[in-house]
This record gives structure tokens, C-alpha cells and sequence, in this order.
């Protein structure tokens, strides 16, 4: 975790209340004005291409220059002198310290990426990355230059993570290391020139050496061997916590019980290898979670983040790799240890893959898993939604109000999504091929045509598309569960007891990864039972009270009714 000034989470936090200018906090104010190193900005600007996004951005940096006497704006354009001292070619260009650091934006730091562009300005005005101890012996070891270029899009909530772990390499090392942060929007030629059809998607020297956020370790073990990265195994020597309650996963099921469990006076960490929020921070919409009538889902993922923070610590971009049993239990992430005395596995689901043919040759070059990120790409062209609940109806329905030609695609006779969403789905004009399977994805370097079948008549046919997005359902994430052999239910959820204790003493369990209705309020629900549980388990331990049996433990009256 950042020790010293903010962490991502408590950047993401900082755009957002509290003061009277709107949009600017309290916290992110006296974290500008605590700024103790110059950070000069430079802006390259076309004249000929001065459009919304140029307005938005300049207005957004000069914002952060009024608020810190450290950081300077200066504005030129392409045809300055400066552009060529620099090699500035494109624009708009933002580039960062640069008799410092080799660091620049292709674009606007507009949106999510907002985040980034706080992040760097603490990093700089601090002279500080804070970069665990492992990545930075990691980027110690690059011994040849490294050109990188990360691709995101301003609608991408995963996009912050992967560009924030460029900026501290390239921070670390700008003897060898030069980065380009590239809207894929903004500059499509420079996408196509990579093949960049999602975000965020990193390159190094030409190679792909990350699809997606990346854990800083794991990024940086990628950059050094210029190939991505799946696992890092840390060092002995890492640095140890001690807390009561550590939550693997910061979903809405991690989150709720991290409230919980620091509310009931409990030490509560959070670790999550991804972006906080689990899938609600790239669910467009969100219409059923009580009290809001309709909020973006990074929105929800935002305010739930904020209050959480309140209470507890929140180790972000941190994968767990091992747990062991015992008193206390042990938990191994890329980072550190953690020495506690119960663990909640709130570690969510990931997508679901189809594995129809080309569908991971061209993921991430037309294949999408994600439409909150990638779905701006796709404007004015056309492309496949495959699936038919309420992810693939809700996807399909932000596409098409994105200006996406899109083609709803599921494999049986009616759509399992909720009969409001069908409606909408009905007024919007999406078209439906009903028993319809994806066969093939083909195309040469990205997709460009979808072998289809009608599973009723055998009928098979083509259809023109320039993406293919894939929502149909998730499939639990038991892999940590799996390694330290928990019971799993036959559907391969983590079986669990009403009280959430899972079949090894201590560890617990919440949200998606335990299966049933997978809604976000069932999974704040489950987090704060689960959490209270862990607490009337620690004050009281069952196994201490009770002969040790087969979990589900023997039922416990008093607490039963104090819920
Ligand atoms: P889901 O409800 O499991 O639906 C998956 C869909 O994909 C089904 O229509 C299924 O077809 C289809 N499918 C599954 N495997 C397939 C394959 N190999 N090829 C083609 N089609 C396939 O998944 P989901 O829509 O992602 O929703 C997951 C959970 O999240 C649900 O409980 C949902 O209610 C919830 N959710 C909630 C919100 C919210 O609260 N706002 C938003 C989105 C999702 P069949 O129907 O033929 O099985």
C-alpha cells in the first residue's frame, strides 16, 4: 500500500465531494498543495485539430496547475521548435518533466483516465513511485531500452492500473525506459498500426506484454522478459502485515465486509489483483441496487470505494498466491505476507470464454470481454453481442446508445435476461438471432466475419462484423480455493455453511464465488454476514465450544438471532 501519499484507491477517491468546487475534494486539494518537487507540463497542440477533447483537457491540466504551485503548464504547437527538441510528432501530446522522464500522453487524461493523471503528479511532485521493493528490483534488472506503449480509452476502469505501473517503470528507470500512454480513440492509425482493438493493452519494443490490468510485479517481470507474465512468485524476504481479517477480492462482497468487519473493531485488509469493483466496475448500468434508480456501475464501484476506505486498508494490484491453514493463517500475495486470524474469499468471477474457434487468436484485435471498455471503438461499425442475460442485454443496449451497430446473438428460444431489460432491448431496435451459435471468429490479424449456425434447422451462415462481444456469464473464481484444496460445491462454487465458514477453519466465504443469485446486493448481503460471522467466530470460536464435526459447523442460537 501507499504509505505517504495517496493510493490508487484513494485517488479514485479524491475527484469527488466534499469541497465547494465541484468536482475537486478536500484531500486531492491539500495533496496538490503538499506537491514538494516541480512537475512541468508540456503541451503540444495542432491548431488544425483544437476540438472538444483539447478544451476539456487544457481546462482539466490548468485546474491542476491553479492548484499546485508546483506543477506548470506550458502550451505549444506542433510546429515550435520545442516539438522537434522533443520528437513530438502527434497531438495532442502531454508530456510529463520531459528533461526528466521519457513520459508522455497521446491524448487527454480526460475520464478514467483522470486517475492516471493524478497519480503521476503526486508520483512526480513527490519524486517518489512508490513501487514495491520486488518490481523495483525487477526494473533494476532491464539492462536494454524499452519503448512502451500502453493503449487505453477514457471509458476503461481498468485501464488506470496498467497505466499507472508504465508511468512508476518509466519514473524508475528513465535511463531505458520510455512510455507512451495512447488514447486508442484518439489516434486509431497508431492503433492499427499494433493491431490495438482493446484497452488496456501494453506493448513493449513491438510485443504484446500485457492484455488487461496487470499486478505491478507481474507488469514488471513482463517488461524485463518482453513477454507477458502470468505468474511471479516474490521473494523470501518480503515484508510482513499483521491484521484480524484479510478479504481477497474488493467486489461489492469484499468491500461490505470490509466495512463490517472494521466496524465491529477488527484490523481489515482488502487485497485485490485487479481493478477494485470486480464486474460492477464495467456494468454500464446499474438499475437495481437500492436506492439508486440508475448509476454507472464505476460510479457505484467509486462511492463504495470511498466508503470503504474510511475504514480500512486497501492493498491494490496485489495477487494472493498461496494461503496457508493455521493460527494465524498466512496469506502469500506478489508483495508481501499477511499474518491474520480469518480470511473471507470474496474473489468474485471472471468471464466466461465461448472457446469457439479464433475466439483467443483475436481477442483483444475485435474479440471483447468487456463493452464498457472497448465498446467506444466500435462506433459506426458493426459488430456480435453474444449471450442472453442480463450482462449481454445490458452490453448490447450501452453499445448501441454508443452509436454500435449491434446484433444480439443467443444460442437458445428466449432470453433469460429480465423482462425490463427485454423491453428496452425491444424499443431500441436491436436485432435478435435467436438459436443461433457462434461457430468460428475469423479474420487475419482482427475480426472481420462470424461463422454462425442456427442450432433448430443446421442452417450455417456468415455474418460481417468488426467485433465480437462476449457476455455469457462468468465462471467462479476458485483458483486460490482450489489450490488450498476447499470443498468445492459439484458446480465448482466454494461450498460454504449458512455462516459463510468454508471447509478449512478460518476461511470464509462471500458474493459470486459461492454461486446463487450473483446480484451486487447479494453480494454486499453475503459480505456483511460473512463479516459478521468472522467476528462471532473470533470473539467466540465455535471449534473451541463444540466437538470438531463435519462443517458446516454446529449451529450457534445466540448469533443466529443477533443477525
Ligand atoms: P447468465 O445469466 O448466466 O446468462 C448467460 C447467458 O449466456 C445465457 O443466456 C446463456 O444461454 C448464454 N451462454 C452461456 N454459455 C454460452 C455459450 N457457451 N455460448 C453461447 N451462449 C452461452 O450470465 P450474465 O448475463 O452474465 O449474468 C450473470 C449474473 O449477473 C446473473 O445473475 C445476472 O442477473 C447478474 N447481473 C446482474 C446485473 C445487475 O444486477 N445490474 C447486471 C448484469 C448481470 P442459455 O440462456 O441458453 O443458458
Amino acid at each position: 500500500m501507499v504509505e505517504n501519499h495517496p493510493s490508487p484507491e484513494e485517488t479514485a477517491a479524491l475527484g469527488t465531494s466534499e469541497s465547494e468546487e465541484p468536482g475537486i475534494s478536500h484531500k486531492l486539494r491539500q495533496a496538490m498543495e503538499s506537491l514538494t518537487h516541480p512537475v512541468p507540463l508540456h503541451l503540444f497542440i495542432d491548431p488544425e485539430r483544437e476540438d472538444a477533447v483539447v478544451h476539456q483537457g487544457r481546462a482539466l491540466l490548468r485546474v491542476f496547475e491553479q492548484l499546485s504551485p508546483k506543477i506548470t503548464l506550458e502550451e505549444h504547437r506542433l510546429e515550435d521548435a520545442l516539438a522537434g527538441t522533443y520528437g513530438v510528432d502527434l497531438a495532442p501530446a502531454l508530456l510529463f518533466d520531459p528533461d526528466r522522464y521519457r513520459i508522455r500522453w497521446l491524448g487527454m487524461p480526460l475520464g478514467e483516465e483522470g486517475r492516471t493523471l493524478v497519480e503521476a503528479l503526486i508520483m512526480m511532485g513527490f519524486r517518489t513511485t512508490a513501487l514495491g521493493d520486488e518490481s523495483r528490483r525487477i526494473l533494476e534488472r532491464i539492462d536494454g531500452p524499452r519503448d512502451v506503449k500502453v493503449f487505453v480509452s477514457t471509458s476503461c476502469p481498468y485501464c488506470p492500473q496498467q497505466a499507472v505501473n508504465a508511468v512508476k517503470a518509466a519514473m524508475e528507470r528513465p535511463d531505458q525506459i520510455r512510455l507512451e500512454v495512447v488514447d486508442i480513440q484518439l489516434f486509431p492509425d497508431l492503433a492499427a498500426q499494433y493491431g490495438a482493438q482493446s484497452v488496456p493493452l501494453t506493448f513493449a519494443n513491438g510485443v504484446i506484454i500485457g492484455q488487461g490490468a496487470q499486478p505491478e510485479e507481474l507488469f514488471a517481470a513482463s517488461l524485463e522478459a518482453l513477454e507477458e507474465q502470468s505468474i511471479y512468485i516474490p521473494e523470501s524476504d518480503a515484508s510482513e502485515v499483521e491484521a484480524d481479517l484479510a478479504i481477497v477480492g474488493g467486489g461489492p462482497a469484499g468491500l461490505t465486509a470490509a466495512i463490517y468487519g472494521a466496524r465491529s473493531g477488527f484490523r481489515t485488509v482488502v487485497i485485490e489483483r485487479g481493478p477494485l469493483g470486480g464486474q460492477v466496475a464495467t456494468t454500464p448500468v446499474v438499475e437495481n441496487y437500492p436506492g439508486f434508480t440508475q448509476v454507472g456501475g464505476k460510479t457505484l464501484v467509486d462511492i463504495l470505494v470511498q466508503h470503504a476506505l474510511q475504514y480500512v486498508d486497501i492493498f491494490p494490484g496485489e495477487e494472493v498466491l498461496d494461503l496457508r491453514p493455521g493460527e494465524p493463517l498466512e496469506l502469500v500475495t506478489t508483495r508481501r505476507r499477511f499474518r491474520v486470524r480469518a480470511v473471507l474469499l470474496a474473489t468474485g468471477a471472471s468471464h466466461r470464454r465461448m472457446g469457439a474457434a479464433g475466439e483467443s487468436r483475436l481477442s483483444g484485435r475485435g474479440v471483447s470481454y468487456c463493452s464498457t471498455c472497448d465498446g467506444p471503438l466500435f462506433q459506426g461499425k458493426r459488430v456480435l453481442m453474444v449471450g442472453g442475460g442480463d450482462s449481454a442485454v445490458t452490453e448490447a443496449l450501452h453499445l448501441h446508445h454508443l452509436g454500435v451497430d449491434v446484433t444480439l446473438i443467443h444460442r437458445g428460444e428466449v432470453l433469460r435476461a429480465q423482462e425490463h431489460l427485454r423491453e428496452h432491448l425491444e424499443r431500441a431496435g436491436i436485432s435478435v438471432l435467436f438459436h443461433t451459435e457462434v461457430q468460428e471468429i475469423r479474420g487475419e490479424s482482427r475480426v472481420e466475419e462470424v461463422a454462425l449456425k442456427n442450432n433448430e434447422t443446421g442452417e450455417t451462415f456468415t455474418r460481417q462484423a468488426e467485433g465480437v462481444f462476449i457476455a455469457i456469464g462468468y465462471d467462479p473464481a476458485v483458483e486460490l480455493a482450489r489450490k488450498i484444496g476447499l470443498a468445492l460445491t459439484p458446480d465448482g462454487y466454494i461450498d460454504h455453511d449458512e455462516r459463510h465458514r468454508t471447509s478449512v477453519r478460518g476461511v470464509y466465504s462471500a458474493g459470486d464465488v459461492e454461486g446463487g443469485y450473483k446480484q451486487i446486493v447479494t453480494a454486499a448481503g453475503q459480505g456483511a454476514e460473512a463479516a459478521l460471522a468472522v467476528f462471532e467466530d473470533l470473539v467466540n470460536p465455535y471449534w473451541k465450544r463444540t466437538p470438531p464435526g463435519p462443517y458446516p459447523a454446529q449451529p450457534d442460537t445466540d448469533a443466529s438471532r443477533s443477525r
